[in-house]
């Protein structure tokens, strides 16, 4: 006789795009950082969550959505180490006292360089004033490729060099589901502005990974809020950075280049020059003002 276990589920928490504070963009939408997910992948008794949001605010709101599904959260999983996706988590970590923060030994690496006193400074401090914690927490190194959750496995994916370095997806075999971070998009900009030909080719390399497993649902770091989580995505975050990689051969000026994209992509939600171009300059710097890195 066996006895059937309980399936595991999973909710999906998307905090809307937020103004931040800077100049006035030179192109494209006032500047507003694209809607941030977090997962939260649950049994009968424990959950899991994949990343922790950026603002204080949203951290807040965050915890009380989790505390709603009556789990015990044992594990926070960071994704990557882009400080969007994690700066939430000592509030998190307050709230859920029994939940331990774990991500890759290279995610936890790159969580440290990119929260410095000056790049926050410079950063999140300045464009979210008085929304982000005074001091930050980072993950514990895995030390292995997964975890379990309710004896269920969670594989964490290296997926290198994607719209960050040391990114990585997590997969939920029991689930089919793939919970990307910012590996992949849905219908919203991608951050391509600052990838080089052979950046773009790793990214891609990662999407085919993660089609390789053939995933009958895909959570993304960013995500038009109005979208389901559908396996497409993966396939459509391919040909964005493609056919932007067949632009930016081209040498096109930053506003024909922002221009093509969007209006091969009309319905994609943030329209940003940060994302696009890879820029933070504003109206006022001065004309020619060198933005993107050349391709190596
Ligand atoms: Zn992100």
């Amino acid at each position: 006789m066996t006895t059937s276990r309980p399936p595991l589920s999973y909710d999906v928490f998307v905090a809307p795009s937020k103004p931040f504070t800077a100049p006035p963009p030179r192109i494209g939408d006032p500047q507003a950082w694209d809607p941030v997910t977090s997962t939260l992948i649950f049994g009968a008794r424990d959950a899991v969550l994949v990343d922790a949001l950026t603002t204080i605010r949203e951290a807040t709101a965050l915890a009380d959505w989790v505390e709603l599904h009556e789990r015990q959260l044992t594990t926070i999983y960071i994704t990557h180490g882009h400080p969007d996706h994690f700066l939430g988590l000592p509030v998190m970590l307050d709230r859920f006292p029994h939940a331990r923060a774990v991500a890759t030994a290279g995610t936890v690496e790159q969580m440290g360089q990119q929260t410095t006193p000056e790049a926050l400074n410079h950063g999140e401090r300045a464009s979210y004033p008085g929304q982000i914690v005074d001091t930050i927490a980072l993950a514990e190194p895995l030390d292995a490729g997964h975890f379990e959750l309710e004896g269920r496995p969670l594989e964490v994916i290296e997926t290198g060099h994607t719209d960050g370095v040391d990114t990585t997806s997590l997969h939920v075999p029991d689930l089919d589901l793939i919970v990307s971070g910012d590996v992949v998009y849905n219908h919203c900009h991608m951050y391509v502005g600052a990838t080089t030909a052979e950046s773009r080719g790793e990214w891609i390399a990662a999407l085919d990974q993660l089609a390789a497993l053939n995933p009958a649902a895909v959570v993304t770091g960013h995500k038009d809020p109005t979208q389901g989580n559908p396996p497409t995505v993966l396939a459509e975050s391919r040909d964005y950075i493609e056919y932007y990689g067949q632009l930016r051969e081209q040498a096109l000026p930053h506003q024909e280049l922002f221009d093509a994209m969007v209006s091969r992509y009309p319905d994609w939600v943030s329209r940003q020059q940060f994302l696009l171009l890879g820029i933070t300059g504003s109206a006022s710097d001065p004309p020619g003002h060198p933005l993107i890195p050349p391709d190596r």
